[in-house]
């Protein structure tokens, strides 16, 4: 288990941080409107395990119930979506980018489908734009300079500065 990768994440600023302590019994996709939205992105994607097995680790999780039974968790001070649940449920699922190692979990099943979003499936298939760095190197340079995203890592004394 020691040399397993870490089941850890968090939101984009670093105030709140969780980790899960038993391997993630499902790994899926969301097509349904509500993970769109809820994601701000084009489908839900989620590692998900028991309630027992997961931990606040640092901060607040804030609560948002997309319906009477389900509940989404987020940062309320940078916004990152970060949990799914339905309400008194055993199991809980995080987003999977949220995680310090998304590329360690790989989806293994998609739900929603009928709700997906018709150009989903093309996606690996867009050409390339240049990347920001050979594009605007002081914009690059700028960005890399004023980061304040939270490292892919817990950390000791995390937001510590402003
Ligand atoms: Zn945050
Ligand atoms: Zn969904």
């Amino acid at each position: 288990m020691s040399d397993a990768v870490p089941q850890t994440g968090g939101c984009q600023c670093g105030a709140v941080r969780y980790r899960f302590t038993a391997p993630f019994i499902e790994v899926s996709l969301c097509h349904c409107r509500m993970c769109q939205k809820a994601t701000g992105g084009l489908f839900g994607a989620f590692a998900g395990g028991f309630r027992d097995d997961f931990e606040i680790t640092r901060g607040t999780l804030s609560l948002f119930r997309s319906s009477d039974s389900v509940e989404r968790g987020f940062c309320s001070a940078c916004g990152t979506p970060l949990t799914f649940a339905r309400v008194g449920g055993k199991r809980i699922s995080v987003t999977l980018g949220s995680l310090d190692h998304p590329e360690a979990f790989p989806p293994t099943e998609q739900a929603g489908w009928t709700g997906h979003l018709a150009f989903v499936g093309a996606l690996a298939e867009l050409p390339n734009v240049p990347v920001i760095e050979d594009v605007a190197p002081d914009l690059a340079r700028s960005i890399r300079a004023t980061n304040h995203q939270h490292p892919d890592h817990d950390t000791a004394d995390w937001p510590s500065r402003n």
